[in-house]
């Protein structure tokens, strides 16, 4: 397996997206970005110094004086266009996705949509933000609450999904009328430039949505700036975990959604075809780049060889190649270095399958590998590979497997394949995690629930987008008033508007 990095002539230059328009980065440090199928370089991002993100956030600080004036009747309107613009262009955006991040196209559509529905959800912002009104509370006297912006916030961004989780956050965040700084990852960083161009498009004032590109020291200067009100942060769990004791020192809001290492149990009575198709797609999915990805698989007593058999025999049939050929179901890694990070797993446990073998000759790609036989200890089993390699460890009793669950240090998602409803209602009363599936592999939420995992898989208190998110990007206020008679009225014969 070779790869050529070779930079070619003309490299798409990528900026940064302040107060409405891109702005070229001026501190002389850029990041390369590749088309991971290819193993080539096509382009380089600015990285912002602090004066950039400085920029970024006094853009959006001006904007929120406005936008926060804006009245939900014409802040739905602008979302119901956002919505169509996205869904017209998807395949547009997922074209970016696959030559950037490698994602097949199919699957770069499915993060599309996924991320729309959060979009959607964002389009009945009158009713999310409704609160509550107790009449004659005391004689004379209401009391009600209301819920406000919290001017300007920031998300910060993870490789696996560009556009996705992007719209988890600034999508709730414009909603509610905050204004919103963006730093996304350096390595598929397009997705966010193409966002900002169609916010614009779709009537979003300047100012309110914005793009700083870099590494560290732009998230420093995010985390450590006094105007940045809150953070949202979905990444790794040491940056999650620093992101949040950093943010929330500087007295910030923040969730900060970290990494995972999702188990799938099955027991005995399982329907084995099932539970095969579900792992090989939920572990080899996306190359097993999602945090959502089933990385570990529990087999209890009797099930474990016949399913290791059955996903045996599915794997030669995942066609692995170029995301845009619409015949392969998996694309290549995100690095030549995670690549190589993610095949040096291959040692521990017995190899069943090793993806090694069998793949296309340029890009950073590794074929889905099986390994059987891993245990708490092992660093295959301990560490989150995040790449395609799926782990087996063989459990005798349903107590043992959820003990697995449950002693891991993340707790993202979890799942259970069993035809009893009994034991699946236990493990969905007993799993330490913050999102179960029952016979259903990657149970992230709908759009109108929230995201997110526990223990080393999220700091914070909230979860992201849904009903926690809409919490998380406002205040509540309590407001106690008495009035002398109104006075005021006038005669209007026109059917009432909303203006
Ligand atoms: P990452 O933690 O390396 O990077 C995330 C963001 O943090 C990027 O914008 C990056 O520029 C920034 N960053 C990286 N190093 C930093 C540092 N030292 N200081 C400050 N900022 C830094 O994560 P990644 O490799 O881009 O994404 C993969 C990880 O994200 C996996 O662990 C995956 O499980 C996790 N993830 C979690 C969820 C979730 O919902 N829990 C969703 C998607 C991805």
């Amino acid at each position: 397996m070779t790869e050529t990095i070779e930079a070619p002539a003309a490299l798409r230059q990528i900026n940064h997206w302040i107060g409405g328009r891109p702005v070229a980065g001026e501190s002389g440090r850029k990041g390369r970005v590749f088309n991971p199928a290819a193993g080539r370089q096509t382009g380089e991002v600015d990285f912002a110094t602090p004066e950039e993100v400085d920029r970024a956030v006094q853009a959006a600080r001006a904007a929120f004086a406005t936008w926060r004036e804006v009245s939900l009747a014409r802040r739905a309107e602008i979302f119901f266009r956002i919505r169509e613009l996205v869904h017209e262009r998807r395949e547009e955006v997922a074209r970016i996705l696959t030559s950037e991040h490698g994602k097949v196209f199919s699957d770069a559509l499915g993060e599309v949509t996924r991320g729309l529905e959060v979009i959607e959800f964002c389009c009945g912002l009158p009713t999310l933000l409704k609160s509550e009104y107790s009449e004659q509370a005391s004689t004379g006297i209401d009391v009600y609450s209301i819920r406000q912006p919290l001017g300007v916030v920031a998300g910060i961004t993870p490789f696996n999904f560009p556009a996705m989780v992007p719209m988890w956050m600034w999508a709730p965040a414009i909603a509610c009328g905050n204004t919103f700084v963006l730093k996304p990852s350096e390595k598929d960083p397009s997705a966010s430039n193409w966002t900002a161009e169609l916010l614009k498009e779709a009537g979003l004032p300047d100012g309110v949505f914005n793009v700083v590109h870099g590494d560290k020291v732009a998230v420093d200067a995010v985390l450590e700036h006094p105007d940045v009100a809150a953070v949202s942060f979905v990444g790794s769990t040491p940056i999650a975990r620093y992101v949040y004791e950093k943010a929330t020192a500087a007295g910030k809001r923040c969730q900060a959604l970290g990494g995972a290492k999702n188990h799938m149990i099955v027991l005995p009575d399982a329907d084995i075809d099932m539970a095969a198709d579900a792992a090989v797609s939920a572990a080899y999915g996306s190359a097993g780049e999602r945090c959502m990805a089933v990385s570990m698989l529990v087999a209890v007593g009797s099930v474990a060889d016949p399913l290791i058999e059955a996903i045996k025999d599915r794997i030669p049939r995942v066609k692995v190649g170029d995301g845009m050929d619409p015949s392969n179901e998996m694309g290549p890694l995100i690095t030549r270095e995670h690549r190589d990070k993610v095949a040096s797993y291959l040692e521990d446990g017995d190899v069943v399958v090793d993806g090694r073998e069998n793949c296309p000759d340029e890009g950073f790609f590794l074929a889905p590998s099986l390994i059987d036989n891993l245990e708490p200890g092992m660093r295959a089993y301990d560490d989150e590979i995040f790449g395609p390699v799926l782990g087996v460890t063989r459990v005798d009793t349903y107590d043992e497997a959820v003990r697995l669950v449950n002693e891991s240090p993340w707790g993202n998602g979890t799942a259970i394949f069993t035809r009893d409803g009994g034991v699946a209602r236990r493990f969905q009363f007993e799993a330490g995690a913050g999102m179960v599936g029952v016979n259903v592999p990657i149970p992230v939420p709908v759009a109108y629930y929230s995201f997110g995992g526990w223990k080393g898989s999220l700091f914070g208190d909230r979860h992201i987008y849904g009903p926690e998110g809409i919490d998380f990007y406002t205040r509540g206020k309590v407001v106690t008033s008495r009035w002398p008679d109104p006075a005021t009225s006038k005669v209007d014969l026109g059917f009432p508007q909303t203006r």
